[in-house]
């Protein structure tokens, strides 16, 4: 994820550019950059801030240009890495958000063609494709070249070869047009332009258009012209940050269909080798997870993915217990959010102290963990700006997801035919994850039976054990209501003790091989007149005989349900915390990155 914005008109582009990428910031800011055309083509380009980028570039007076905020995902951090990206001939520039899955074979058939490349980024391809494919037409050639690309895109592109235009194309990735008066903005989100103009035009993902001061044009892949209606927005500009949404949790939430693809993409496919990763195999039979926080709970989940899908014997442990007593294992994978968690960072140098192989699962490329570890897998889900982890949780657990099945793929314990149906499998989640979001109505009604106690417990057997410390851990940290999660056969050792009509009880009941046992549990619990509701699989019927409640989702295996049932916690956090008119977005006492031990 990250912010790309272009402007066409009458006013000094770099100004127009510079601010629009500071309403941007949000979406990333580990370097920006901007390409300006005046007479030829101008680039600016530098890491940290848009404000280090300010401070760098010289007032110059083009009317046309591109800016981009880099949110990382292939290639450090860095100047080069940093877009705009040229052609060979710096003659055309690009911005690009998202991820083009087959750059690979792109960059190896452009190298022998002659192309030269000069970052790591998989987002140079495409210039390079469109100098391949130019014939005297940028719309043509951008048509062209994202019709070779794979993966997720927005772009804006342009050339100082037709100093007049901007074009843009997307796939996947967000971009909307700014319609002004003899001026036009394209941007990732609205507020790049808000104070400018207020009507809009949406592109959908197959479309392309080109801009100029005096006209937008938007055309389908066969150039074919689409008439697109204008759109009024009212928001202001603050609102329009959280895309109309009250708090970026929310928003966090919303946007989990979406990053869950990112996860995904590249990384499976219906034809082998199925799961790809990119990490050597050697030394993953024994493996140690450390992580602290909801990272902790997403490596409780990984130890029964792990164990089950790969059959490999996995530790956990917190990184601030392993820093002083944890043991060798051949295999430490850390897991960080923000990879600047300084326990975890501690629990790494010493696992490479140990001499083991070391793995970090984190969402931010270049962070501190992807510096000490041998290898990186990124989560991928884009900047969370909320402080209670949301897609980001998500993203981790389907991480582990994917690690488990590349463990089990690579030593055998899992067939072609199985791993073949959790591929299938888990094309479907981002669809299911919808599914369930759809249901924020119900959750929210379930929100107001909770929200008025001073104690609220989950439980869950297996993976749902973690998943109901999460749930927890959620609730306690933005409604301030005590919640605890337990394994749902530990209540009876002690628990037991607090429950009362007063204290409602999520329980999560996957139909998985300790269903029955959950049963039984919830039975326990109604014979203490505690309220009980249900986390369920839809069509189970069953349940509703022991549940007063009960939130459905959608049919899925093991460990996938574990996802839809950790955003069904989410929204049931955030509506008890919302009717308890907490400040979501920042929850007293609490910060996004721990960098302290
Ligand atoms: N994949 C591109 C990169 O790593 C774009 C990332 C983004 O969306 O910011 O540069």
């Amino acid at each position: 994820m990250c912010g790309i914005i272009g402007y066409v008109g009458f006013r000094n582009a770099r100004n127009i550019i510079i601010e629009g990428l500071k309403r941007l910031e949000y979406r990333g800011y580990d370097s920006a950059g901007i390409g300006i055309i005046e007479g030829n083509l101008h680039i600016y380009k530098n890491v940290g801030e848009i404000e280090n980028l300010e401070k760098s570039i010289p007032q110059i007076d083009g009317r046309v240009g591109i800016g981009h905020t880099r949110w990382a995902t292939h290639g450090k951090v860095s100047i080069e890495n940093a877009h705009p990206h040229t052609d060979c001939n710096k003659k055309f520039a690009i911005v690009h958000n998202g991820i083009i899955e087959n750059f690979k074979s792109l960059k190896e058939m452009l190298e022998r063609k002659g192309h030269t490349f000069s970052s790591e980024t998989d987002s140079e391809v495409i210039v390079h494709l469109i100098e391949e494919k130019y014939k005297g037409s940028l719309e043509e050639a951008v048509k062209k070249a994202i019709k070779e690309l794979k993966g997720s895109y927005a772009i804006i592109a342009i050339s100082q070869l037709e100093p007049d235009k901007i074009v843009g194309a997307r796939n996947e990735s967000p971009l909307v047009i700014g319609v002004g008066e003899k001026e036009n903005f394209i941007a990732s989100d609205i507020p790049a332009f808000l104070k400018y103009t207020n009507r809009i035009k949406y592109l959908n993902d197959g479309e392309i258009c080109v801009i100029k001061n005096d006209g937008i044009k938007i055309m389908d892949l066969n150039g074919k012209e689409i008439e697109r209606e204008e759109n009024l927005i009212k928001w202001q500009a603050e609102q329009a940050e959280k895309a109309g949404y009250p708090h970026f949790m929310l928003k966090e939430i919303y946007e989990q269909p979406h990053s869950i693809m990112e996860t995904m993409r590249g990384r499976i496919s219906e034809i082998e080798p199925w799961i790809n990763l990119e990490i050597d195999f050697d030394g993953m039979d024994e493996v140690a997870l450390v992580a602290c926080g909801t990272s902790y709970y997403a490596a409780m989940a990984g130890k029964y993915m792990i164990e089950e899908l790969a059959g490999v014997p996995v530790d956990i442990e917190l990184s601030s217990e392993y820093r002083y007593f944890g043991k060798k294992r051949r295999t430490v994978l850390a897991i960080t959010q923000s990879g600047e968690t300084a326990d975890t960072i501690g629990a790494l140098k010493e696992a490479k102290m140990y001499g083991c192989k070391t793995i970090v699962v984190t969402n931010v490329i270049g962070s501190s963990a992807t510096r000490f570890a041998d290898h990186v897998l990124l989560t991928r889900a884009g900047p969370e700006i909320g402080v209670a982890a949301t897609k980001t949780f998500t993203a981790q657990l389907l991480t582990l997801m994917l690690f488990s099945l590349y463990l089990g793929m690579k030593n055998g314990k899992l067939h072609a035919n199985e791993i073949k149906n959790y591929v299938a499998e888990l094309k479907r989640l981002p669809s299911i994850v919808e599914e369930v979001l759809e249901r924020e109505n119900e959750i929210k009604e379930i929100a107001k039976i909770i929200h008025d106690k001073n104690t609220v417990f989950f439980i869950g057997r297996g993976i749902n054990y973690p998943i109901a410390l999460e749930g927890a851990l959620k609730l306690k940290e933005i409604s301030y209501i005590h919640a605890e999660g337990f394994a749902a056969g530990e209540l009876k050792h002690g628990p037991f003790a607090l429950l009362s009509e007063e204290t409602p009880v999520i329980a999560l009941a996957s139909k998985d091989r300790v269903y029955e046992k959950v049963m039984g549990n919830i039975g326990e619990i109604k014979a203490r007149n505690s309220p009980v509701i249900a986390i369920a699989e839809e069509g189970d019927e069953d349940i509703t005989n022991f549940a007063d409640h009960v939130i459905y989702y959608p049919k899925l295996s093991f460990p996938l349900f574990s996802i839809p049932i950790a955003v069904i916690l989410q929204l049931l956090a955030y509506h008890t915390a919302s009717l308890r008119n907490c400040p979501i977005d920042k929850p007293r006492n609490l910060a996004k990155s721990v960098t302290v031990e």
